[in-house]
């Protein structure tokens, strides 16, 4: 068997009296493209915050890669990790989300760069190379000394993309990559996150682009109200949904 990427176990977290994940649990495995599908407020964007720490959890177990996000389990006890543990567990996981937030001072280059010689300690010029690499698997080579003010949303989102692979996760995590893109931008974002997907990538998508979940995803879970409704593979989940809540949410996107 092999160890799941991420293994969540009644995940519960709230936000002062309302609770938003009710219980959740899920594993995705070791390659695993997972798509996430649910209307908004249902807790995606929540469930992937806690996997990268930037929410703590306020009951049940959350761990990547075999280890407790946040915490160190000794025995029967917990204890919380330190800030610099914390960011060695964030450092391994990528994320992207909807807007891409990339440092509008910096070229495309620089914005890739950053993060391997700011944290990563690497080399400029080691980091320069990869960077150089990365924009061309995202098909921005020839772009790689523009400023995002002169990329496309569509370009601007592969530049964030590249600039989380340059970390080298273990797992990526995307949150609605392609929603605030102009339709006719959304299929280059998809395209590479379909490569990543072919090249084995551990990926947990937020998406409502069904067409890619139906296409690209091993596993689809539907959530709803802070709890999975339903998961399994996307021709069942997509294609004969066996829960109210979900035939009335597709028949919304489709
Ligand atoms: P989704 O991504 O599925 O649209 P979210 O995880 O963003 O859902 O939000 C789930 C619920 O949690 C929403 O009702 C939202 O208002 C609430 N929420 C999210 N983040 C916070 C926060 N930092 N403080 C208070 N409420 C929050
Ligand atoms: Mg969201």
């Amino acid at each position: 068997m092999t160890t799941a990427m991420v293994r969540a176990e009644n995940v519960h977290k709230s936000f002062g009296h309302v609770e938003v994940l009710k219980g959740i649990d899920l594993e995705v495995a070791n390659g695993e493209v997972f798509c996430l599908l649910g209307p908004s407020g249902s807790g995606k964007s929540t469930f992937l915050r806690c996997i990268n720490h930037l929410e703590t959890i306020d009951a049940g177990r959350l761990s990547v890669d075999g280890e407790l996000i946040g915490y160190r389990e000794e025995g029967d006890k917990l204890y919380e990790l330190r800030e610099s543990e914390v960011a060695a567990q964030r450092r391994d996981i990528g994320m992207v989300f909807q807007r891409f937030n990339l440092f509008p001072h910096m070229t495309a280059l620089e914005n890739v760069m950053e993060a391997p010689v700011q944290v990563r300690r690497e080399s400029r010029t080691d980091a320069r190379d990869r960077a150089l690499q990365l924009l061309d698997r995202v098909g921005l080579g020839e772009r790689a000394g523009n400023y995002p003010a002169q990329l496309s949303g569509g370009q601007q989102q592969r530049v964030a993309i590249a600039r989380a692979l340059a970390m080298k996760p273990k797992l990526m995590l995307f949150d609605e990559p392609t929603s605030a893109l102009d339709p006719e931008l959304v299929g280059e974002v998809l395209d590479v996150m379909k490569d990543l997907a072919r090249e084995g990538m551990t990926m947990i998508v937020v998406t409502h682009e069904i067409g890619f979940a139906r296409e690209v995803a091993d596993t689809v879970v539907f959530m709803d109200d802070g709890v999975v409704v339903e998961a399994g593979k996307p021709a069942d989940i997509i294609g004969n949904p066996q829960h109210a809540r979900t035939k009335a949410f597709l028949s919304k996107v489709l």
